[in-house]
Parts: structure tokens; C-alpha cells; sequence
């Protein structure tokens, strides 16, 4: 037998106004109880915390605003490699970027306003506040923590199972909205290269792939090191995306503490980790740290460095140009 709704959303406007709230977020409507208070509900739609205080959409963000000085560096050095653009979209369609989107709609669950309606909430949610036109998104059965942006001329986000499971509904909002960062900021064409380069790093599997010419001059020309190397600082662009769609650098934080600790019952402090991130910032060296990072990629490990990336939402929150742009009208 269907539920009577309860008489406040009977009463609805004119009469009883403050019985509703209107979501921050995704401006669903929701009925409340006479003396709600701002974040002890969900929104039914998106799922995130309910409250009506402002948020703020950019109605045009340049991605130069926002763009982190070591990305737009690394990229400026990519791209004075002669003949690069050539090269990687040579790759791409030897590779094929129609073989990603066939990969995913055969073995991942499309997100639709009827599939994971909270999640599609939420890719809208980041589209709008960005200023982005919504790409497809997926959800793949995965256990590693993760999500990415592939493809070029339409690109599409994928979730891992495990980090849905993983991340409360603010953070994944974080995640989805540092994915759409990616698109915005047009990272879409390097990136895509950077995750072939990856999995190419494997040399055996680069070898039976058809385009194995084309990737052995990326390799020489310099290509594949430089690539990597401006993958790792694009993350730092986006995660600053991430906190223009947020609007709260906690909510970065906390994503970045599950993606190093985990989500296993001891207690992590959260302040601690903070301290743990202006530390490492203290004694951060990029060079020593690019070695590092080839290393991982070439032991084909996953690498999301959350401990580097928190200190630096942090360190863009404490010098005023996050707010700069939040105030911008
Ligand atoms: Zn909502
Ligand atoms: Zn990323």
C-alpha cells in the first residue's frame, strides 16, 4: 500500500514555505521536518547531504583559472616535442578509441537517470557547476579504489565498484567531479595516451599490438617519459576541479585519506593526516619524485599519491585563490 506523504509536503508552498528544502546541489525539492537543520538529511535525488545553503555554478570557468602551474609546465614541454599531436592520435586510432567505449558498454553497467540515479545526479551536478556537457559514465565490478577519464572526441568516466562501495556520497561527488575536471581542462587526448603508455609499459603486450612502430618512436622521441610525468601533475588541476564543485577542501581531504589508508576500522585521524601532508610538502622534490613514479609505472602498480595531491588542494586553498574564484561573480 503506497505511504500517505506526510502533511508537510501536503501543505507544500504559500502556506508552510520552510518544509521544504531545495537541494544545493541538484535543486530536487524535498520535504522536511518542521524544525530541520541543514545537513541531517539526504537529498532523495542526488543523495548528498541536504541543505540550502548556496552553491555556487561557474557559468564560464577558463581552465586556465584553475589549471595547476606544474601541469600547464609539463604540458608546455609535451607539446614542444615536434610532431607529438601526430604521433598520439596515430596511436589512438591504431589503439582505437571506439574499443574503449566497446570495452565498457559490454562489460560495465551504463549510468542513466534510471541506472544509479544518484550517481547520474551526481555527474550532472559536476557538469553543471563546471560548465561541462555530460559525458557517459560506468560503473565497472572492480576492487581497486579508482576511477578514469578515456577517450578523445567523446569521452567517458569510469567508476570502479570498489570505490562506490568505498567513499561516502560527498566523496564520490569528489571523484566524479576531479573525472569531469579532466574534461574541462582538455586532458582528454594526453591522458588517454598517458593510460596506453601504461599499460604499454608491459613490453611484451606492446609488442602484439599493431601500432607497435608508433610506439616505439613515442618511446624514442621522448614521448612516454614526458607524457607520464605531465599525467601525474594534470591530477593536481583536477583535484583543484574537484573543490570548485565540493565548495568544502574537507571533503578533498577525506576522499584523499580513503584512496592512501583505506577504509579498515581503526581510527584515522583526520588532522594528522593533514600534518602528514604539509610534511611531505616541506621535503617534496619533483625530480626525485619522477624517478620514483617511473618506477612504479614500470612495476605496473596502481599510483594515486594521495598524500602529495592533499598538500597541494591544501596549499591552493591557503594562498586565496580558491576563494578568488569562488567569490568571482
Ligand atoms: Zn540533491
Ligand atoms: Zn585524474
Amino acid at each position: 500500500m503506497p505511504k500517505k506523504k506526510p502533511d508537510s509536503e501536503n501543505q507544500s508552498e504559500g502556506m508552510t514555505k520552510s518544509l521544504f528544502v531545495r537541494c544545493r546541489y541538484c535543486g530536487q525539492k524535498n520535504g522536511v521536518r518542521e524544525n530541520y537543520v541543514n545537513g541531517e538529511a539526504n537529498c532523495g535525488k542526488c543523495k548528498l547531504p541536504l541543505s540550502n545553503e548556496p552553491h555556487k555554478k561557474f557559468a564560464d570557468l577558463g581552465k586556465h583559472e584553475y589549471i595547476h602551474p606544474a601541469d600547464s609546465k609539463a604540458l608546455a614541454a609535451l607539446k614542444a616535442i615536434p610532431g607529438i599531436d601526430t604521433a598520439l592520435k596515430k596511436l589512438l586510432s591504431v589503439t582505437g578509441e571506439s574499443a574503449i567505449r566497446v570495452i565498457f558498454t559490454a562489460s560495465a553497467v551504463r549510468v542513466t537517470p534510471k541506472q544509479c540515479p544518484d550517481l547520474h545526479a551526481k555527474l550532472q551536478i559536476a557538469c553543471t557547476t563546471l560548465g561541462v556537457d555530460m559525458p557517459d559514465m560506468f560503473v565497472q565490478q572492480n576492487p581497486v579504489v579508482n576511477a578514469f577519464t578515456g577517450g578523445v572526441e567523446k569521452p567517458i568516466i569510469v567508476l570502479h565498484s570498489a570505490l562506490i562501495e568505498r567513499l561516502n556520497d560527498e566523496e564520490t561527488l569528489a571523484v566524479i567531479a576531479h573525472e569531469v575536471g579532466h574534461i574541462h581542462a582538455e586532458h582528454v587526448l594526453y591522458l588517454t595516451a598517458a593510460k596506453l603508455m601504461e599499460l604499454l609499459a608491459n613490453v611484451s603486450v606492446a609488442r602484439l599490438l599493431p601500432g607497435s612502430e608508433i610506439i616505439k618512436f613515442i618511446v624514442s622521441a621522448g614521448i612516454s617519459s614526458a607524457l607520464l610525468a605531465w599525467a601525474r601533475r594534470a591530477e593536481l588541476s583536477c583535484d583543484r576541479a574537484a573543490l570548485l564543485v565540493t565548495q568544502d577542501p574537507h571533503v578533498i581531504g577525506r576522499t584523499m585519506m580513503k584512496l592512501a589508508g583505506g577504509t579498515f576500522a581503526s581510527k584515522i585521524d583526520y588532522e594528522e593526516f593533514l600534518e602528514q601532508g604539509r610534511e611531505f610538502k616541506k621535503t617534496y622534490d619533483a625530480k626525485a619524485l619522477d624517478r620514483f613514479w617511473a618506477d612504479i609505472i614500470t612495476a605496473g602498480l596502481s599510483h594515486p599519491f594521495p598524500i602529495w595531491r592533499v598538500a597541494e588542494v591544501l596549499e591552493w586553498v591557503e594562498s586565496g585563490q580558491y576563494q578568488d574564484l569562488m567569490n568571482k561573480k
